[in-house]
């Protein structure tokens, strides 16, 4: 691809599928090995800038970087650190809708590398299945942990819900800023970028009316 295309497809933050683009071999490798071989990428990187590695602040920056690649800002790329999320009979009978609000975002916008924060609003109607309220907040975390696009980040919780519940009546909005679009490129710090997936019951109008309603009553708590 050439320079211009890259810097334009970033820019316009487009995603290519619903499923994060992942190699076959992805986890062939253990943690340790993975931050082993990014401390010596990143020492590469810093070096190649000019930097003093063997400056006593800057020595442990390689390392610190990989680990927290690997354990935390991109533990969400591996399958194993999934969330197990156990539903639940709907006893009760509750039909009507259940809202997870201001769910929080941490995660990293796949082009640039650098933070989308923000927070996740997500809404179901139960049928025969419950799910525990934080396993919701712990499946967002899960996804936001990985290199993103907002967009992808809020169907693959979307679709993640919908199998797990086995209903089609799940939203999934998403407001967040981006590091990428007001630090750097535009700079714009006010600008911010929200993002909607649903179906079934959302699909009507009323429902999402009601939806943004309660959001509104929930934004007084
Ligand atoms: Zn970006």
């Amino acid at each position: 691809m050439n320079k211009d295309l890259i810097e334009n497809l970033g820019d316009n933050h487009i995603s290519s599928s619903t499923e994060t683009p992942l190699t076959p071999n992805a986890f062939d490798k253990s943690d340790d090995e993975k931050i082993e071989n990014i401390q010596y990428h990143f020492a590469k990187i810093m070096e190649e800038l000019g930097l003093d590695l063997t400056d006593d602040s800057l020595s442990g920056t390689p390392y610190r970087f990989a680990k927290m690649y690997v354990k935390e800002l991109f533990y969400g790329l591996n399958p194993k650190n999934k969330p197990k999320l156990s539903v639940f009979e709907n006893k009760y009978q509750y039909k009507k809708m259940l809202i997870e609000q201001n769910i929080t975002i941490d995660s990293s916008c796949e082009h640039h590398f650098l933070p989308i924060t923000g927070h996740a609003h997500i809404a179901y109607i139960p049928k025969g299945k419950v799910i525990g309220l934080s396993k919701i907040n712990r499946l967002v975390d899960y996804y936001a942990h990985r290199p993103q696009v907002q967009e992808r980040l809020s169907l693959q919780i979307l679709k993640d819900l919908q199998g797990i519940l086995n209903t089609k009546d799940v939203m999934v909005m998403i407001t967040a800023k981006h590091l990428c679009v007001s630090s750097r490129g535009i700079k714009d710090k006010d600008s911010f970028t929200t993002t909607m997936e649903y179906d079934g019951e959302f699909n009507k109008t009323k429902v999402r009316a009601e939806f943004f309603s309660a959001l509104k009553q929930g934004d007084q708590l």
